[in-house]
């Protein structure tokens, strides 16, 4: 525990104001006081918190800010500050550039400025490791707004913030192989997806069907390394059948991982001095490598490693590697189907052409066709059998098809257009259905008019099924990589669902424990401290009643000063101690009736309503589900404010309710000052106020205390309100039935 931090000492006040000396002398006293309380409380937070003066030098720091900020411990952290951190760690942003020492928030509230939570990446400089702390900095100002200390908080977030950055590569890694066309510059952007973000160096390798494998991306953080690492590879090949690395990788199909890389190790692969030589000056620290797998044969190979920025690759890594390797391997596979279905087509193609064409002519001035025999076979009549007119030539034209045929062939006679080509379908004698394609020449005679249309047919139904078949293959694998990449996105999404959900789980139940301890502080520091303070606002009252009038005009004013900070500071700790009771000391929730609680609120204001003239009309209320003297208190709260904040009218309070189901929702309206809609949060919140304490009294306690009372009877609160006109608080509460008298 960080008991050895002396306590803040308070900044020093302004003469202008001496009275206040005496109230911050209280409240350091008083702070003293509850000092092992705060730094009880603070220890169970898992969050690091620290209070940082003017100086920049550390008062206060609980252990979780030691772990997370690498001291042993608190006390270390306080003796050393802030430097200890960079000592240890290089700071980085979380976009990895490194961060100075004035760049941390602390430092720059304390120095005036603003800054957003920022999350920090720790690299430790002695083994690689990093962790992330998602850091926010708030400024303590003093009466004249100047910041006297800056509370910094640290959370840790390194696994969400893994998480993350693993979702994110694996997404662009996926994005990048998906829309593969150039397969071996993917690969290198997929290689460069992982330098510097996980590794130093990266290198994808295919492999040969029948050479051996062949480098096709090799990325480095340093390009000086990158030469070494060619020249190492130029005069110290790898065995083929070593025992471990690339080669081996590519044989078993398993991967490998390496995460630390020793001397001994070097020395043992070594093949002579130089080239333990080289190997040293690589430097390599960590390293694997995993095999590109796809219907179970080993496509390739993908190698990452570290060096100087001594990270340690470790099983998380592994994980994200061999999946970014599955993904790879299906993107090399699809290419390689796809190109070797492409060659088949090729080659079928033309063998079957040579077969199945054959030349015409059209002799457009004697009106007669004239076909080769392969012509007839195409069309499947017997040789010699064609009988050479047009209307022959049409017969066994396919009728949806003849028109488009007819069209191109009076373009090119009647406009004299020099190529004939078209696609269409003819139907056999034994009924079936073939695709031809015809190409031909126009031939002018001397006169230049059309003498001859010549050419060839070709038979290409096969050619189009083949093509379909193409085309049903690239759409199957695109499929078929679209569900891989749908079922992996919807594992990780699972996953870190799980995961976030589990954050949650702990985070909730952390924040419940913590609540209950703040409650469980506020209720025993509140309880411990009203009796030091009786004592002090006694004495003050004593004093300003005995010798108001006989010392000088300053003396009256600091007692008065004194007497008023003692007043304020009572009624803050009654109003934390009714907050802290809420939680704690609520009774059972029974039937009551809401009338009732409405009657003892109003007793309670008889006198405030009464001085400032209010009107208050109830309503018929509800029998409700609660614990009366709890209600009582609520409405009491919502009516005392209705009255304290009126405008320049006689307030005018109207407490009505609604049922609807078993729910009933009460409204308090007044015809006050009212909020402006940007404040209909805050002023839930603790402490909070809108306006001085010279304005209008009070410590900005009382709300917080409805809302507690209203969350504990499972309901909710909320206001609306037109500034200048009135406000109306509204909460819902269970219906209950009144008991059968
Ligand atoms: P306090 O009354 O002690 O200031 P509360 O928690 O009761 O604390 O209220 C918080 C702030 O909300 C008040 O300071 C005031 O600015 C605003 N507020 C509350 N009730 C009303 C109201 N009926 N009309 C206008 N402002 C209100």
């Amino acid at each position: 525990m960080s008991t050895a931090a002396p306590p803040p000492s308070l900044p020093p006040l302004p003469a202008a104001h001496p009275g206040e000396g005496l109230a911050a002398e209280m409240l350091a006293r008083l702070f003293e006081h509850a000092r092992p309380l705060v730094d009880a409380l603070f220890a169970q937070v898992t969050d690091g918190v620290t209070l940082q003066a003017q100086d920049f030098s550390l008062c206060f720091a609980n252990p979780a800010a030691a772990r997370i900020l690498g001291a042993a411990s608190p006390e270390e952290l306080l003796r050393k500050g802030s430097p200890v951190v960079f000592e240890r760690y290089e700071v980085l942003d979380a976009a990895g550039r490194p961060l100075s020492i004035g760049q941390m928030p602390g430092r720059q509230v304390i120095s005036g400025r603003s800054v957003p939570e920022m999350v920090l990446r720790f690299r430790d400089k002695r083994t690689g490791a990093e962790h992330w702390s998602r850091v926010s900095a708030a400024p303590v100002r003093d009466a004249g707004g100047q910041v006297v200390y800056a509370v910094n908080v640290f959370r840790e977030v390194t696994e969400v913030m893994r998480t993350q950055e693993r979702l994110s590569l694996l997404a662009e890694a996926g994005e990048l192989l998906s829309t593969s066309l150039d397969l071996e510059s993917t690969l290198a952007a997929t290689a460069r997806l992982l330098v510097p973000r996980l590794a130093d160096w990266c290198a994808v390798h295919l492999a040969g069907d029948t050479t051996p494998s062949r480098q096709v991306a090799s990325i480095h953080m340093d390009p000086a390394k990158l030469e070494l690492a060619r020249r190492l590879a130029e005069r110290y090949p790898t065995d083929s059948q070593a025992k471990r690395g690339i080669n081996h990788v590519m044989r078993t199909g398993l991967p490998e991982l390496t995460s630390d890389i020793t001397d001994a190790m070097l020395v043992a692969a070594a093949r002579d001095e130089e080239h333990l030589s080289l190997l040293r000056e690589l430097g390599l620290r960590s390293m694997m490598v995993v095999p590109l797998n796809a219907r179970g044969r080993t496509l390739g190979t993908l190698a990452v490693a570290t060096a100087e920025s001594l990270r340690r690759l470790g099983q998380d890594e592994l994980r994200l590697v061999e999946e970014l390797a599955r993904r790879a391997a299906l993107a090399v596979d699809n290419a390689r189907l796809y190109a070797e279905a492409k060659r088949a087509q090729a080659r079928q193609e033309v063998a079957l052409e040579a077969g199945r064409m054959g030349a015409w002519e059209w002799d457009i001035q004697a009106q007669r066709v004239n076909w080769a025999p392969a012509l007839e076979r195409i069309h499947g009549i017997p040789e010699g059998s064609f009988g050479g007119s047009f209307e022959d030539y049409q017969s066994d034209m396919h009728p949806e098809d003849r028109e488009h045929v007819l069209t191109s062939i009076q373009r090119v006679v009647a406009e004299l257009q020099p190529e004939h080509h078209v696609q269409y379908r003819i139907i056999l004698p034994d009924g079936r259905v073939r695709w031809v394609e015809a190409h031909g020449r126009l031939t002018l005679d001397e006169h230049g008019r059309p003498s001859r249309l010549t050419g060839v047919c070709t038979d290409i139904t096969e050619r189009l099924a083949l093509e379909e078949d193409a085309r049903r293959l690239v759409r199957e694998q695109a499929a078929r990589a679209e569900a891989e990449r749908a079922r992996q996105h919807t594992a990780e999404l699972l996953a870190s669902l799980e995961k976030a959900q589990a954050e949650l789980a702990q985070r909730a139940q952390e924040l419940s424990r913590s609540n209950a301890d703040l409650e469980q502080f506020a209720y025993v520091a509140s309880h411990d401290l009203q009796e030091p303070l009786r004592m002090v606002a006694s004495y003050v009252q004593l004093l300003s009643r005995r010798y108001k009038g006989k010392l000088d005009a300053d003396a009256d004013e600091f007692i008065r000063y004194a007497v008023d900070g003692a007043t304020r500071m009572q009624a803050l700790i009654n109003d934390l101690l009714a907050f802290s009771r809420v939680g704690t000391r609520g009774k059972e929730l029974v039937p009551v009736p809401l009338e009732r609680s409405m009657e003892r609120a109003l007793s309670h204001l008889h006198l405030a309503l009464k001085e400032s003239g209010a009107e208050v009309k109830v309503e018929p209320l509800p029998w409700v589900k609660g614990d009366e003297s709890q209600l009582a208190q609520l409405l009491q709260n919502l009516v005392g404010n209705a009255v304290k904040f009126r405008g320049e009218r006689p307030p005018c309070i109207r407490v009505s309710a609604t049922r609807e189901g078993d729910t009933v929702t009460v409204a308090v309206e007044d015809n006050g000052i009212g909020i402006e809609p940007q404040y209909y949060e805050r002023i839930f919140a603790i402490f909070q106020r809108l306006h001085g304490k010279e304005e209008y009294p009070g410590t900005g306690i009382g709300l917080s205390i409805c809302k507690k009372i209203v969350e504990r009877h499972g309901g909710r609160i909320w206001v609306e309100s037109t500034p200048g006109q009135g406000s109306t608080f509204r909460f819902t509460l269970g219906t209950a039935t009144a008991p059968q008298a």
